[in-house]
């Protein structure tokens, strides 16, 4: 059984749900995961701001202008009066839950009521939808089978357990559609595995059921060589491994939720990311097997904070990187480059929430000293060790551009750099230019 994954853009008109069908054979057996439809999560997220600002007044009126865009979606979308109103009950259920959060004191488990309000409302109105054309099929709650721990790691277990009797109920059904995004936490809440997370529940389904294949329906034709929005010229890839794709979506390719490829390389369920507005292209294949001795693709993540601990008692001392370490673990705070000498070691990370109590914490150790708005730019392809000339290539073509870190060997397949925000385009434009 296949998972379809179709992103905001896919769904993000009434002709492009209606389109959805040109790829998805409905004669097959499948689960369909939608995304809200674009706009509306950031919409949403405003909302969501407002209430927690307590501007009830802005939060009114975003509600009312979302709500208009919808009306205008359904009219379009149903050409009947039966299922317009169908279509206006759905609308209306989750536009008077988001208006009446205005009674209630509002924290972030609203929040997260919120933010989920998109996905519902996509999948909703795509099951009515395809009822109206007569074409059969079953709307899967995800909230009934996606589930994230206290440490927030969705639980492949658990969606193993609960989806599988679902799917079983309808033996005779081929189309399931379902939530991306949404999920309970621990507290059995509803919460959501952060921006893109679409991208991440296809993959936790497919490891979830042992599909065959998770498809990634979006823009654009596959994982491409380098940023898109930055670089011009820029051209897909035609396979990648689990681990390049990891790495490059770990690292800021905005195509793939930073998480997503872990699932499906855990059970080997190979992963194609493809175009809606151009199915029949390629796109890219993610699986064991790659391409070997090769450069594929760059990417970057923007928003790093480094920080340097320099230590004259860290020469010959044993132990002191745990020490360092526990620090960042205390905080669950993520550290994504390391780098180190005799008398000092620099970390980077994303999660600055923690990062002033992270920073009196080290000071135990020597000095420290903190730089904000750096990138890290990750270069992956498969340099194995016995490789040469990689690091060389990718270090000429960048040595116009201040350096703040290198990391390279940690795996086969990544040398990372850390640069300045202001550095990253010309970094981007100049490795593209000289590597591929
Ligand atoms: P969806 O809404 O379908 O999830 P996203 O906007 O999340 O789509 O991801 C697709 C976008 O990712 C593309 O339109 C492209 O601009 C951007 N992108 C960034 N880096 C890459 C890359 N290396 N390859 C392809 N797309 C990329
Ligand atoms: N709708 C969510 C977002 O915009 C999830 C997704 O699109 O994957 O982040
Ligand atoms: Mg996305």
């Amino acid at each position: 059984m296949k998972v379809l994954k179709f992103g905001g853009t896919s769904v993000g008109s009434p002709e492009r749900m209606k389109k959805l069908l040109d790829i998805i054979d409905a004669s097959q057996r499948q689960i369909v995961v939608l995304s809200a439809v674009s706009g509306t999560t950031n919409s949403l997220v405003e909302i969501s701001f407002a209430y927690l600002h307590n501007d009830k007044e802005k939060a009114a009126m975003l509600i009312e202008a979302l709500k208009a865009k919808y009306e205008v979606f359904i009219a379009d979308l149903f050409n009947n009066s039966e299922f317009l109103n169908q279509g206006k009950e759905v609308i209306d259920y989750h536009f008077t839950l988001l208006k009446n959060l205005a009674n209630d004191h509002f924290t972030t488990i609203e929040e997260k009521i919120v933010l989920a309000q998109g996905e519902l409302l996509s999948t909703t109105l795509y099951h009515v939808y395809l009822h109206q054309i007569g074409v059969p099929s079953v709307l899967l709650p995800a909230l009934d089978f996606m589930k994230i721990d206290e440490d927030n790691e969705p639980m492949i277990d658990y969606l193993t357990a609960h989806l599988l009797p679902l799917l079983n109920k309808y033996p005779e059904n081929n189309l399931f559609i379902t939530q991306g995004y949404i999920c309970r936490n621990s507290f059995g809440e509803i919460d959501n595995l952060r921006r893109g997370g679409s991208d991440y529940t296809a993959s936790l389904i497919g490891a979830g059921i042992r599909s065959e294949e998770v498809q990634i329906w979006t823009d654009i034709d596959g994982m491409h060589n380098n940023d898109p929005r930055i670089v011009k010229g820029t051209k897909p890839i035609a396979q990648l491994s689990f681990d390049e794709a990891a790495e490059l979506a770990y690292f800021g390719a905005k195509i793939l939720h930073p998480q997503s490829v872990f699932p499906a390389q855990k059970y080997k369920v190979p992963v194609r990311l493809l175009n809606t507005m151009d199915p029949k292209a390629a796109g890219t294949l993610i699986s064991t097997s790659s391409e070997k001795n090769k450069i594929k693709s760059i990417a970057a993540k923007d928003d790093i904070t480094a920080i340097k601990i320099q230590s004259s008692r860290m020469l010959l001392a044993h132990g002191f990187l745990r020490k360092v370490f526990e620090v960042f673990e205390r905080y669950k705070t993520s550290i994504d480059m390391i780098t180190t000498s005799e008398v000092a070691v620099s970390i980077t990370i994303d999660d600055t929430s923690h990062l002033k109590e992270i920073k009196e914490e080290l000071l135990r150790f020597g000095t420290v000293d903190i730089d904000t708005n750096q990138t890290i730019i990750c270069v992956v392809g498969d340099f194995g060790a016995e490789q040469h000339g990689y690091a060389a290539r990718v270090l000429e073509a960048v040595k116009h551009i201040p350096i703040r870190m290198i990391s390279y060997g940690g795996s086969d397949h990544n040398m990372s750099l850390l640069v300045k925000a202001e550095d990253k385009i010309e970094i981007l434009r100049s490795l593209h230019n000289r590597l591929f």
